[in-house]
C-alpha cells in the first residue's frame, strides 16, 4: 500500500507504474509516470531528487530512457516505486502529480521500424479459411516460423488520434475492374506490442534469451485495417496500404518487468521448431496471461486472451533478428491480431462476423458488420498478481472519422 490514495486493487496501482509522455496544456512535454488516474512529472522530480538520469526524463520521448538498458530500467522502477512509498517525500511528490484531466498525452515512442507478426493460430487459421477457402487454412511455413511483415512507423499515433477511413483500390466484384473509393470493410485488430529499447549490432542475432535485455515495455495496440483494400493488393507481398493508413498504440507503456507474475508456458509447438527459435530453457519461451477486451462505442464485444499465442515474444524477436537485422531503440514489433478458439474471443471484426456476413450486437441494440464512421474501439487489458490484483495495460482508443471527399 502506498500513503498516496490508490488502494492496491486499483487500476493502475503500484504493480503496474507505466511510462508515458505528455504536457501540461501547452507545456514542456516530460515522462511521466501513472499512478491510479494521476501522472508524477518524472522531470522535475528527478531534477529536484538530483536523480542521475535526470536529463532522460526531459524529453518528448521514452527513447533516451529506453535506451540506457535494463539495469538502469530497474533502478528508475525501485526509485518511483519509493517516492509512492516513503511518505518524507509526499510534500515534494505532491507538488509534481497532476490530474489525467488536465494533461495532454503524447505519442510516448519514437517508434523506429515498426513490424508486425501473425502469432496466433486461431486467428491465421480463421483468416486463412475466410480469404482462401480453397487451401489448407495455415500455409505450410506457420508453425516453423513466426510470420511477419514490416508496417509503416512514421504512422504509429498515440491513442486517442482520430483515424480518417483510407480510401484505395478495392474488387467488389472479381469479374469487373477495380474501383476506387472509402474502405467499406475497415476493420480493427486487437494486438499486443513489445517495445524495444536497447539496440543491437548490425549482423549479430539476439538470442530468444536474450530478449528480456531489450524489450523494455507492453502496449495494447490497435492495427487498423481495410480489409477490401487489403484482399486486393496483399498477394505477392503482403499487406500494404489496407493497413499503413494508421496504427494505433496506448500512451502508457508498462515496463515487461510489471508482467513477470503473468508469465505462462506457451501451448505445445508441434512440430519442433528449429534451434534458433528454441532457446536454452523452457522459461526462455515465456507466453503471457493477458486477459484483453474490445469495446466498440462502449460495448465489449470480444475477450481475447493472450497466453493462447503460439509464438512468443522472445521468439518473435529472435526470429527478426536472426539474419543479422539489427535492433534500434523505439523499433515496435506486435503480436499480430490476438484470437482464441470461442468465436467471443476473436480480435477483429472480419473474424467476428465472418468478413461480414454476421453482425455483432452492441448494447444499443445496434450491431456492426465493419466500422462506422463515428465508431469508437476501445481496447484495454489487464494481467493477474498472485495477490488478487492486477497489471492494467494502457487502453488505446480511436475514433472513426470520415474519408475525405
Ligand atoms: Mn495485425
Amino acid at each position: 500500500m502506498t500513503w498516496f490514495d490508490v488502494p492496491d486493487d486499483a487500476a493502475y496501482g503500484l504493480a503496474t507504474l507505466p511510462y508515458g509522455v505528455f504536457s501540461r496544456r501547452g507545456g514542456e512535454p516530460t515522462v511521466g509516470v501513472r499512478i491510479g488516474d494521476s501522472a508524477l512529472e518524472l522531470a522535475a522530480m528527478a531534477r529536484e531528487a538530483r536523480h542521475p538520469h535526470a536529463d532522460v526524463f526531459a524529453a518528448s520521448s521514452l527513447n533516451p530512457l529506453m535506451r540506457l538498458g535494463p539495469a538502469v530500467w530497474r533502478d528508475v522502477r525501485r526509485w518511483v516505486v519509493s517516492l509512492f512509498t516513503d511518505d518524507t517525500r509526499r510534500d515534494t511528490l505532491t507538488a509534481h502529480l497532476v490530474d489525467l484531466g488536465e494533461v495532454d498525452m503524447l505519442l510516448p515512442v519514437e517508434v523506429a521500424d515498426y513490424v508486425d507478426f501473425y502469432a496466433s493460430e486461431s486467428h491465421a487459421s480463421n483468416v486463412g479459411r475466410i480469404f482462401r477457402p480453397d487451401s489448407p487454412a495455415l500455409p505450410p511455413n506457420w508453425k516453423h516460423l513466426p510470420i511477419g511483415y514490416h508496417g509503416r512507423a512514421g504512422t504509429v499515433v498515440v491513442s486517442g488520434t482520430d483515424v480518417v477511413r483510407p480510401s484505395g483500390q478495392r474488387s467488389p466484384d472479381p469479374s469487373a475492374a477495380p474501383i476506387f473509393g472509402p474502405s467499406t470493410k475497415l476493420d480493427l485488430e486487437c494486438e499486443v506490442g513489445f517495445v524495444v529499447g536497447c539496440s543491437s549490432p548490425l549482423g549479430e542475432p539476439v538470442a530468444v534469451g536474450s530478449a528480456r535485455d531489450h524489450i523494455f515495455g507492453v502496449v495494447l495496440l490497435n492495427d487498423w485495417s481495410a480489409r477490401d483494400i487489403q484482399a486486393w493488393e496483399y498477394v505477392p507481398l503482403g499487406p500494404f496500404l489496407g493497413k499503413s493508413f494508421a496504427t494505433s498504440i496506448s500512451a502508457w507503456v508498462v515496463p515487461l518487468d510489471a508482467f513477470i507474475d503473468a508469465e505462462v508456458p506457451l501451448p505445445r509447438q508441434d512440430p519442433a521448431v528449429l534451434r534458433y527459435l528454441q532457446g536454452e530453457a523452457d522459461d526462455e519461451l515465456w507466453g503471457l496471461d493477458l486477459r484483453l477486451e474490445v469495446a466498440i462505442n462502449g460495448s465489449v464485444v470480444s475477450a481475447p486472451d493472450y497466453r493462447s499465442m503460439y509464438w512468443s515474444p522472445a521468439q518473435m524477436l529472435a526470429h527478426m533478428t536472426v539474419n543479422g537485422a539489427s535492433l534500434r531503440t523505439g523499433d515496435l514489433f506486435a503480436s499480430g491480431t490476438v484470437s482464441g478458439d470461442a468465436a467471443d474471443t476473436f480480435g477483429s471484426l472480419l473474424e467476428l462476423t465472418w468478413n461480414g456476413t454476421e453482425r455483432v450486437k452492441l448494447d444499443d441494440g445496434g450491431g456492426r458488420g465493419f466500422l462506422e464512421d463515428g465508431d469508437v474501439v476501445t481496447l484495454t487489458g489487464s494481467a493477474p498478481r498472485p495477490d488478487g490484483s492486477w497489471v492494467t495495460l494502457g487502453e488505446v482508443t480511436g475514433r472513426i472519422r470520415s474519408a475525405r471527399e
